[in-house]
């Protein structure tokens, strides 16, 4: 409010815009809030000590109150609409390369009409450009012009179709829906990074059931998790997809309860599918159960990289959850305080909680390694005379959060060998918190 009364005052129009604007329309709370103004970039920034320009394209101003960054971005037209003959816009502020546009403009170039309404402070009004507000009020999600044009510009749009849906509990729009499945192969060249961003919003902002199964409707599952769709499709007792439901489900209820969630667990679990079809089949060809592990988790996570840039600091712990699981079979002790004090133990533990879902027969492991964690770590070092392991009863860090400084000590993970490295980690004759 403070921004678009600063705005006002200097005689520049000024609207909240975009996500914010539609998830107060349905009584939500906006996790963070857009401005759009008149105002150039410099001007804004002239306006507000507490703000810096940012893009380079698109320069926009951030104006920054302690931990909350408000953007606030000049009205833009489409450009890339291709139009030869650019109209003047009398009373736009026009400024070079023409990217700069009137309101009607800015609204034509979002994405859904939803996304596209303006809240006035100086009347307290919505202004609607696109028939928006209806379609909130309708609850769904349309496409602003041709649907299938609007996809093919970018087809990171149908993410954000389904994942907004499932978010607002909206519909999508008939004529918006139908391209999806269609188009969805389209996402294979969408930059991977962009969609990583992308695929953590969809799955961690609470509401990673109803994506799931949005991206299953709308056929986009095997355009963003190809190796994980193959490897549901092909699992006919549907164990593999209720373990991951149910996993996202334990995600959903984390966010809920405002406990952390990990993009390292949230990939173990995504890819875990995969990761079992491509051990069974590096089984099936002869290759022993550890290398075969090895294997298939390099494998998976390779190939999936073609799709999604999956950081090395989430990549490595989801192998470690992964690569832990045939651990919990071991009752040697020593093996037992060693598995018990990784840093990895309380995310695999969960992971191993997980596939009791998918299968009964981890049904003794999990009781054995929830005796284990109650023992004090005293009671179980006294039995090995052995120092208590680090980490043993404080449940912290569960699902760790895959940061690189949780390595094990005395590891340099730059310095080391890929290939080195990863056969200490994984290597049951010596375990990695050694
Ligand atoms: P949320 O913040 O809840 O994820 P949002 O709609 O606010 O949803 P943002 O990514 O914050 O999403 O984008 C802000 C606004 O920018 C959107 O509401 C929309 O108007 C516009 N926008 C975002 N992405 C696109 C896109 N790919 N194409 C066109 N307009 C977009
Ligand atoms: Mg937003």
């Amino acid at each position: 409010m403070r921004v678009l009364y600063r705005l006002r005052d200097a005689g520049f129009a000024g609207y909240l815009v975009g996500g914010a604007v539609r998830d107060l329309l349905v009584g939500g709370h906006p996790k963070d809030f857009d401005v759009a103004t008149d105002a150039t970039p410099e001007q804004v920034k002239a306006l507000f000590r507490n703000s810096r320009l940012i893009g380079r394209r698109f320069r926009l101003a951030h104006v920054v109150f302690g931990r909350e960054i408000i953007e606030v971005a000049t009205f833009r037209a489409n450009v890339d609409d291709g139009s030869g003959d650019r109209e003047t816009h009398e009373g736009g502020r026009l400024v070079r390369d023409n990217v700069y546009g009137t309101i009607e403009d800015d609204a034509v170039r979002r994405d859904f009409t939803a996304n596209a309404l303006y809240y006035a402070v100086e009347d307290f009004s919505v202004r609607d450009y696109v028939g928006g507000f209806e379609d909130v009020q309708a609850r769904k999600m349309k496409l602003i012009g041709d649907p299938e044009q609007r996809y093919r510009e970018d087809p990171v749009r149908m993410l954000r179709a389904v994942r907004l849906a499932g978010k607002l509990g909206f519909g999508i729009d008939a004529a918006s829906a139908e391209p999806i499945p269609r188009l969805a192969p389209l996402l294979s060249e969408a930059a991977p990074a962009r969609l990583f961003e992308e695929l953590l919003k969809l799955f961690l902002s609470g509401n990673a059931v109803a994506s799931f199964e949005g991206l299953e409707r709308y056929g986009l599952l095997p355009s963003i998790l190809p190796e994980t769709a193959a490897a549901l499709a092909s699992n006919r007792s549907g164990a593999l997809r209720n373990m991951l439901l149910e996993g996202l489900r334990g995600t959903d209820a984390r966010v809920a309860n405002d406990e952390p969630v990990s993009p390292a667990f949230l990939f173990a679990l995504l890819l875990w599918p995969a990761y079992c079809r491509a051990l069974i089949g590096l089984q099936a060809q002869g290759v022993n159960a550890e290398e075969a592990q090895r294997r298939a988790a390099d494998r998976v996570t390779l190939h999936q990289l073609g799709t999604v840039a999956l950081p090395r600091r989430f990549s490595l712990p989801m192998q470690e959850i992964w690569l832990l699981q045939s651990r919990f079979a071991t009752r040697q002790r020593k093996r037992v305080m060693r598995l018990l004090a990784h840093p990895r133990f309380r995310a695999a533990y969960d992971f191993l909680l997980l596939r009791l879902t998918a299968s009964s027969e981890h049904a003794e492991d999990v009781a054995f390694w929830r005796a284990a964690q109650t023992q004090s770590s005293e009671e179980l070092s006294a039995a090995l005379g052995v120092a208590p392991p680090r980490g043993l009863d404080t449940g912290e860090g569960d699902a760790g959060d895959g940061e690189v400084g949780e390595e094990q000590p005395g590891e340099d993970p730059a310095a080391a060998p890929k290939r080195r490295r990863r056969r200490r980690r994984s290597g049951s004759a010596a375990p990695a918190a050694e």
